[in-house]
């Protein structure tokens, strides 16, 4: 190995021990010999998010998707993102339910809102809503919805006012940054004191990755760098001012078409067959409640 190991993101630490090889992506997993931390290190061009910069990437894997789908039932792609838009959004709502739990209104931001799709189901009789979004053409498609409660950027580049929200959210975000550490130093920065935070991430505290090893699809993503147990959120979070108040195993409201898709890259074939039988079954465009456990949503309050 030629190229060096970056520091541990929570510790500081510059000793790592070798989990595993994903071969595909060229890329060595490892764990801090200190916090635990498990990572990708040495990292890929500086831990550059694809997601966030290249949009082409993006759609290159819907028109793969889209193309199947075409293939198999004569769909098109409106049809097929707006079919799956439906269950999008029951997804999104039960999380807003989660968020309630803990804080019932308030002044809330969505770091990495995309193009905006969470907030859209946040009830603003509840909620005064905002969002961050460094990719410029999903911010530009989110600010069409919200005008000027977008901000394009990171959120150290928008510079937003210190002590101002209620309410964070990140959901799927921190697994894909340059440096959770710093971007939770950020958070703590504009959030008041007592605010709620939830951040949604995967898991190592599941049996998929421990059964899956290289093959578990959140190492195979190329956008994920950062795997957290509970264990090293919370150092995480202590070390940048958060007390853990609420951890629960997330699961995804899909239609079992959706969730069929999802082993499209472990083998074409096989998502062929049961697509078919799916069709002739009349189960495609059924809604499920897969209990994924592989994803957590942690919720922590500003000290
Ligand atoms: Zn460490």
């Amino acid at each position: 190995m030629t190229k060096e190991f970056t520091p541990c993101d929570i510790c500081g630490n510059k000793n790592f021990s070798p989990l595993l090889q994903v071969r595909a992506l060229k890329r060595q997993i490892v764990r801090c010999d200190d916090c635990g931390l498990v990572l990708v290190n040495p990292p890929e061009q500086g831990y550059l998010s694809i997601d966030f910069e290249d949009e082409e990437v993006r759609k290159k894997k819907y028109d793969q998707i889209n193309e199947m789908l075409h293939e198999n039932f004569g769909l098109r792609d409106k049809d097929v993102l707006k079919q799956e838009e439906k269950w999008k959004r029951v997804h999104f709502q039960s999380r807003v339910g989660e968020i309630q739990k803990h804080q019932k209104s308030g002044k809330l931001l969505d770091v990495g809102c995309a193009l905006g799709f969470f907030l859209s189901v946040v009830p603003n009789e509840h909620f005064d809503i905002y969002g961050v979004e460094p990719c410029d053409i999903s911010a530009n498609i989110a600010k069409t919805k919200f005008g000027g409660r977008i901000f394009h950027g990171t959120l150290k580049e928008v510079n937003l006012p210190e002590n101002s929200f209620d309410i964070v959210t990140m959901i799927n975000v921190i697994e894909h940054v340059a440096s959770p550490n710093e971007l939770l130093k950020e958070v703590h920065k504009i959030m008041r004191v007592g605010g709620v935070l939830m951040i949604e991430t995967p898991t190592l505290d599941s049996l998929w990755p421990k059964l899956l090893k290289e093959r578990w699809w959140n190492y195979r993503e190329p956008e994920h760098h950062f795997f957290f147990s509970s264990q090293t959120m919370k150092k995480l979070l202590d070390a940048n001012g958060f007390a853990l108040i609420d951890s629960i195993k997330a699961y995804k409201l899909l239609s079992l078409r959706y969730l069929i898709f999802q082993f499209n890259r472990y083998s074409q074939k096989l998502v062929k067959i049961m697509l078919w039988a799916l069709s002739t079954l009349g189960l495609a465009d059924k809604l499920i409640k897969f209990p994924q456990r592989d994803e957590m949503i942690v919720f922590c309050k500003k000290k």
